[in-house]
């Protein structure tokens, strides 16, 4: 792990630009909302860009035809929040209770591993962060992420 003062906003374009590339062609669209003042934060820019990439791939998969797919960054108090918004098919409570655990799917056999949501909280556990799940069964869900400003030391 390389922990090292990151822009979260070049991490998000970076990454939508390949994941735009792969799913424009389906008629998924993908908006970037992000703060131009946001302060820079101490992550892994790797691991924040495996985190992106498994919320928006399961975000994807939630959408009927025409979904849309959005992806924020903005300050809030002592801490940066990166929220992936979808307008998918939700979830019910019931899954949601254990979307975090290693192995959980709802996904046929052979297309999900159910480890994707499990990396994502081990990520942000690593950076002393902390993830809220709000989702509405057949209007979207919303995958929020705080992550502390830490200031270097000097
Ligand atoms: P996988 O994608 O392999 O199933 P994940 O850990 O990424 O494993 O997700 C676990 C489960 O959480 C999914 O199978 C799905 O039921 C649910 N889930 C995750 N993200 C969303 C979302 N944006 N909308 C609806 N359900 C979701
Ligand atoms: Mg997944």
């Amino acid at each position: 792990q390389q922990i090292v003062p990151v822009n979260l906003n070049t991490i998000v374009s970076s990454t939508l630009y390949f994941i735009d590339v792969r799913f424009q062609s389906q008629g998924i669209n993908i908006v970037e909302r992000l703060d131009p003042n946001l302060p820079l934060i101490q992550a892994d820019s790797v691991q924040m860009s495996q985190v992106l990439v498994n919320l928006i791939t399961n975000a994807i998969h939630a959408l009927p035809e025409g979904g849309q797919v959005t992806v924020s960054t903005r300050q809030k108090d002592n801490a940066v929040i990166l929220a992936v918004k979808d307008t998918g098919t939700g979830m019910p409570p019931s899954v949601r209770k254990k979307i975090f655990e290693p192995f959980f799917t709802t996904k046929p056999v052979g297309q999900g591993t159910g480890l994707g949501l499990s990396v994502v909280q081990g990520i942000i556990d690593s950076h002393d962060g902390s993830i809220q799940v709000t989702s509405t069964r057949g209007k979207g869900s919303k995958f929020e992420i705080r992550l502390p400003i830490k200031h270097v030391q000097s």
